[in-house]
């Protein structure tokens, strides 16, 4: 059975607050399509972040204040 990320394939939707003014954060997608030798939000504490295998680690921005963070998501079965 294979499994995919709900929020990359559209079955759910991100709901996450800024945790620093509350306003909902924007989902920039799994942080693999940001895998690069001069990303900047690639970094050590990211790859750890959830096992590939079973979880998809999306990038969250938020417009307000420009905080961001990472989010493991856990893969579905489809
Ligand atoms: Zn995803
Ligand atoms: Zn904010």
């Amino acid at each position: 059975m294979e499994k995919v990320c709900p929020v990359c394939n559209g079955l759910a939707a991100l709901t996450a607050r800024c945790p620093r003014c509350g306003r909902p954060l924007t989902d920039g997608g799994a942080i693999e399509n940001y895998y690069g030798p001069y990303s900047p939000y690639m970094d050590i504490e990211s790859l750890q972040m959830g096992e590939p295998d079973t979880h998809c680690v999306h990038l969250l921005c938020c417009s307000g204040c420009g905080h961001d963070s990472r989010a493991a998501l856990a893969l579905i079965p489809v």
